[in-house]
C-alpha cells in the first residue's frame, strides 16, 4: 500500500515538474480584458492564481461544514447534562421514599419526569411518592402506567394489588395477583397472596393448586404445605357434603386424615363423616389417634356421639377409653370431669378437676367447680368462691390465630380477623410470639405459609 502510494507520488511529481519544464519552454502571455478594465499575466501566474482560489473554496466549505455540525455536538452535551440532573432527582426522590418524605419525593420525581425520558424509572418513584402522600389516585395511575412497560408491569401489579387490599376491592385484587402469578410463579409474595385470597373467596381447589406450584417453587415449606394441603381438603370435603355428595366429601377428609392427624379440625371432619355413614367404631378410631397427639373437647364430644352410647353412667367409661392414652393431659381430665358432672358423679367430678386444675386452675376449671358446687347442691359460698377464683384465673386454651392472635370461638380455616389461612391453633395465650403488624400481613400474604403448625 505505502509502496504504491509513493509511486503515486512520484509519477504526480515527475508530470508536475515535466508541466513545468514544458510551460517555461513555451512562455505564453494571457490578457484579460474587461470593460475598460485590462490584466497582463503569463500563464504560469494564471495556473497558480486557478489553484489558490480552489484551495480557498475548499476552506471555505470546511468552515461551512463545522458551523453547522456544531449545535448537533452542542445538543448532545446539554443533553448528557440533562440526563446527569435527571439521575440525580430520581437518586433524591429514592432517598425521600426511603425517608418516609412524600411531599420531597413527589417534587423529586415530577422533576426526573422532565429531565429524563425513561418513564418506568420515574414512573416508580412517582406511584412511591403518590402513595407515601396518601395520593390514591396518583399511585393508581402511575402503576397501570407501569404495567405497558414489560420490566415494570410486575412491580406495578405489586402495587395494584396491594391498592385493591387497601380499598377493600378483594376481587379487584385477585385478579391482579393471577396476572402476576403468570409473569412470575417463582416469587414468594405473589404465591402467599394469591393463596390467601383464594382461600379467601372460598376458590379451595384454585388455592390447592397455588399451593402445588409454590411447593415446586420451593416457595413453601414442605412441611406447611401437607398441613395446608389437608386443611384445604376439609373445606373442599365440606362443600362437597354442602353439594350432596358424602362419597366425595368422605374421600376428601379421608386424605386430610392421611396428610395431617394431629389437626382438630380434621380429625373432627373424618370422624363427621364416618359418623354419618354409619362406622361409628372406625370414627373412634380416628378420634383415638388425634386425641394422642391433639386433645380437644370437640374430638371428646363427636367420641361420644360415635359410640352411640346415651346412657350419662356408661359415658363416662367411653370417655376413659379415649383419654387412656394421655390421662395426664389437662383436656384428659377436664372432658372426664365434664361426663362425670353429666352423669351426677360429684366426687369423681371433683377428683378430675383438682387433677386439672393442679395449684393454679384455669378459668375453664374453676367454673366447672362452681358448676359441680351448684348442681351437688353444696354450700352457695362455695360456688361464689368458684366464680370470684375463675375471674382472676389463667387464661385456658382456646382457638387463637398465630398472625394476628385473635381469639375465636370456634375453629375455621380462615382467620376472621387478619384473613390468614390455617393459622387457628388450639393454644394457650402467649405462645406464638410476636404478633406481625398489620401491613405485614394480609397485602403481602406472608402470614398463611411462614407461621407455626401443629395444634
Ligand atoms: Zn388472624
Amino acid at each position: 500500500m505505502t509502496f504504491i502510494r509513493t509511486l503515486i507520488w512520484f509519477v504526480l511529481a515527475g508530470v508536475a515538474m515535466l508541466g513545468a519544464v514544458w510551460l517555461a519552454e513555451r512562455p505564453g502571455n494571457v490578457t484579460v480584458q474587461w470593460r475598460g478594465w485590462r490584466l497582463d499575466t503569463s500563464v504560469g501566474v494564471l495556473l497558480v492564481a486557478v489553484l489558490i482560489l480552489i484551495l480557498v473554496g475548499i476552506a471555505l466549505w470546511l468552515v461551512y461544514r463545522w458551523i453547522m455540525g456544531a449545535p448537533g455536538a452542542l445538543m448532545e452535551g446539554w443533553g448528557e447534562s440533562r440526563r446527569r440532573k435527571g439521575y440525580r432527582e430520581l437518586t433524591q426522590g429514592l432517598a425521600a421514599v426511603a425517608a418516609g418524605d412524600g411531599t420531597e419525593a413527589q417534587r423529586h420525581a415530577r422533576r426526573a419526569e422532565q429531565l429524563l425520558s425513561e418513564p418506568p424509572l420515574t414512573l416508580l418513584l412517582s406511584a412511591q411518592a403518590a402513595q407515601l402522600n396518601g395520593d390514591r389516585d396518583s399511585a393508581t395511575r402511575a402503576f397501570k402506567a407501569m404495567l405497558e412497560d414489560d420490566e415494570m408491569a410486575f412491580l406495578g401489579l405489586r402495587g395494584l394489588i396491594a391498592q385493591s387490599l387497601r380499598d377493600g376491592n378483594q376481587q379487584q385484587a385477585l385478579t391482579y395477583a393471577q396476572r402476576a402469578f403468570a409473569l412470575r410463579p417463582q416469587t414468594p409474595w405473589v404465591v402467599h397472596s394469591l393463596f390467601d385470597m383464594q382461600a379467601q373467596t372460598g376458590q379451595w381447589k384454585a388455592a390447592q393448586e397455588t399451593l402445588e406450584t409454590g411447593m415446586r417453587q420451593k416457595v413453601v415449606s414442605a412441611d406447611r404445605a401437607r398441613t395446608l394441603r389437608a386443611l384445604l381438603l376439609v373445606e373442599r370435603s365440606r362443600s362437597g357434603e354442602n353439594d350432596g355428595n358424602d362419597a366425595q366429601a368422605l374421600a376428601f377428609a379421608r386424605e386430610a386424615f392421611g396428610l395431617a392427624p394431629e389437626r382438630i379440625a380434621v380429625a373432627s371432619r373424618l370422624a363427621e363423616l364416618q359418623i354419618k355413614s354409619g362406622d361409628g367404631k372406625r370414627a373412634m378410631k380416628t378420634l383415638e389417634k388425634t386425641w394422642s397427639l391433639a386433645p380437644h373437647p370437640d374430638l371428646a364430644e363427636l367420641y361420644i356421639k360415635a359410640s352411640g352410647e346415651s346412657d350419662p353412667l356408661k359415658q363416662v367409661g367411653i370417655v376413659r377409653r379415649l383419654t387412656a392414652q394421655r390421662p395426664e393431659d389437662l383436656e384428659s381430665n377436664l372432658a372426664l370431669a365434664k361426663v362425670a358432672l353429666d352423669a351426677g358423679l360429684w366426687g369423681e367430678a371433683r377428683r378430675y378437676l383438682d387433677a386439672a386444675g393442679g395449684s393454679n386452675p384455669t378459668v375453664r376449671v374453676c367454673r366447672l367447680m362452681a358448676e359441680v358446687e351448684e348442681r351437688a347442691q353444696s354450700d352457695q359460698a362455695k360456688v361464689h368462691d368458684w366464680l370470684s377464683r375463675a375471674a382472676h384465673a389463667p387464661a385456658d386454651k382456646a382457638w387463637r390465630c398465630s398472625a394476628c392472635h385473635a381469639h375465636h370461638e370456634s375453629w375455621r380455616s380462615v382467620c376472621e380477623s387478619c384473613g390468614a389461612f390455617g393459622t387457628l391453633h388450639w393454644r394457650a395465650p402467649g405462645t406464638f410470639g410476636q404478633v406481625l403488624p398489620p401491613e405485614a400481613r394480609p397485602a403481602l400474604g406472608m402470614t398463611t405459609m411462614n407461621t407455626v403448625s401443629g395444634g
